[in-house]
């Protein structure tokens, strides 16, 4: 498959600028730092030899207020390698526990990811982490490295997410290193700067209330409490039960759009679960190609634990876990079982309204339910594509139903859907055909990073061609978007796609 050139690739070369660009002076705060040496350990990262830039994320570039002739120097790219300090940055590691596979794993910590600091930026604070910078004490059988594959993807989709709308980790640079990194094979090294209002997991918790360091923990809750939720403190009853029941509903949000959009995490153990409700720690995860509800994107996940339509069930068992980390701050266990009971009505109302705009419904009436649900099975029988299918459904509003029927076998089964839905659709008040398809091809995004999209920019990395990494982050930046030289991007996947196998290994 040959692949167009890059229209407008970012300079992304050590050797892009020559004249001296002035050190960016960053307003750091390092609040997290103030909780004491108990939460983390001062450790600078590993400097790795030759870096050079992949990507970077010019918007995210701008919110921290990094200036783009700055971010194409060679001093950017090896201060996003971790070979060079930014002057008032303080790298340390977090210490942090967790729920692996449904089984308590004990002390894990970022083993690969060295916190450089937060700093104060227009769109509030933001810490900012290198992953794959080297040795941590929290490394344990891991070498603090990440392979150039699985930063690209990681790289990749969390601007992705962005772009879609969903709460996310930020990705602003990706700098790779010729630097032998062994795995199943040996592969090369990378490292993806990340960036978010908190990298604090729910395993943060779990470490310190295992451990029965209930000070710790305290002083952890308190912190988010003051800095990340605080009307938790203002509500009156117990602040702890208060951010439980915070967490659980932007949690509950999070997963309705999740499934909305087809993605699976793959890993939802609970150490990769945000206590701000955003995606974090992408590893293998996917966006679903053909419709299948049970689909496992994890090659390592061999119960299915984590498959797509397991994952809202497994985010409240990880709520239940951060509940009971909670437990020792709150008056009685009836309190954490009263703040984590919303999400029962929380999330399957919030997908409903999702997958309701989905079709086009700018409110849920009862029935609409049936109409999704017999829709998605319908999808699942002839295994038909979850973002075309939607995408083709959005020009379907004003326009005709052949290329949606198109992608159906059971096309009378398909016809009695559409029928019901034509009715439901143009039966809202003030119907207006042209918007609703406009409304639609607002949230059924044309172009998500497939499996094989990955594939295909990593293939050429791995040549030292990173122009379809640029490509794909300006594409998946403005998913929605209908503009030419993107079509191989919106198209229904080669076949080879769905022999793609993702595991753990990063
Ligand atoms: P993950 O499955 O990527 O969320 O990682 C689970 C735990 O293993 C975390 O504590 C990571 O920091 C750690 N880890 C994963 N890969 C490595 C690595 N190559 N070196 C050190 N630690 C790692
Ligand atoms: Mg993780």
């Amino acid at each position: 498959m040959s692949l167009p050139a890059t229209p407008e690739a970012p300079a992304a070369s050590t050797a892009a600028s020559t004249a001296p660009v002035p050190t960016p002076a960053l307003a750091w705060t390092h609040r997290f730092a103030t909780l004491g040496e108990a939460f983390f350990t001062d450790n600078p990262p590993t400097p790795l030899p030759q870096p050079q830039w992949v990507a970077w994320s010019a918007d995210v570039a701008a919110t921290l207020g990094l200036p783009a002739d700055w971010m194409a120097s060679a001093e950017a790219a090896e201060v996003f390698t971790g070979n060079r300090l930014l002057p008032g940055s303080r790298p340390i590691a977090t210490v942090y526990s967790g729920h692996q596979f449904g089984h308590w794993a004990g002390q894990l910590g970022d083993g690969r990811a060295i916190w450089l600091g937060e700093i104060d930026t227009p769109a509030g604070p933001q810490e900012i982490q290198l992953k794959g910078a080297g040795l941590t004490p929290y490394s344990r059988m891991g070498d603090g490295r990440a392979v150039l594959r699985s930063s690209i993807r990681e790289f990749l989709c969390s601007e992705a997410m962005h772009g879609l709308g969903i709460p996310t980790s930020r990705a602003l640079a990706l700098t790779a290193s010729p630097a032998p990194v062994v795995r199943e094979t040996v592969e090369t090294a990378a490292v993806v700067t990340r960036v978010a209002p908190s990298f604090i997991r729910f395993g943060h918790f779990e470490h310190f209330s295992a451990a029965g360091r209930i000070d710790e923990l305290r002083r952890l809750a308190d912190f988010v409490i003051d800095h990340h939720y605080p009307a938790c403190r203002q509500a009156g009853g117990n602040p702890y039960a208060a951010l439980l029941e915070a967490v659980s509903a932007r949690t509950a949000e999070l997963l309705a759009q999740w499934q909305a959009v087809g993605f699976c995490h793959g890993v939802m153990n609970t150490d990769n679960m945000s206590i701000l409700g955003l995606t974090i720690d992408y590893g293998p995860f996917q966006f679903l190609d053909a419709f299948n509800p049970a689909h496992i994107c994890n090659h390592s996940d061999t119960g299915g634990r984590y498959a797509y339509h397991r994952q809202p069930n497994i985010a409240y068992w990880n709520l239940f876990c951060l509940g009971q980390a909670l437990l020792p701050l709150m008056d009685d266990q009836q309190q954490a079982l009263d703040a984590l009971e919303p999400y029962k009505t929380l999330f399957p109302a919030a997908l409903q309204r999702r997958m309701g705009a989905k079709l086009g419904l700018s409110e849920v009436q009862p029935g609409d339910d049936t109409l999704v649900e017999d829709l998605m099975q319908l999808m699942a029988k002839d295994a038909v594509d979850f973002t075309v299918l939607f995408r083709r459904l959005s020009g379907a509003a004003d326009g005709p139903l052949e290329p949606v029927r198109d992608l159906f076998l059971q096309r009378e089964a398909f016809d009695a859907w559409a029928l019901r839905w034509r009715e439901r659709l143009t039966g809202q008040p003030g119907f207006d055909a042209p918007a609703t398809r406009e409304q639609m091809r607002r949230t059924n995004p044309r172009i998500v990073l497939r499996n094989h999209l990955a594939e295909l920019a990593i293939r050429r990395a791995r040549e030292g061609d990173f122009s379809e990494v640029q490509r794909l982050l300006k594409a998946l930046q403005a998913p929605f978007d209908e503009r030419a030289g993107e079509d191989d991007l919106a198209a229904l996947p080669p076949d080879w796609a769905a022999g793609i196998e993702i595991s753990c290994s990063s």
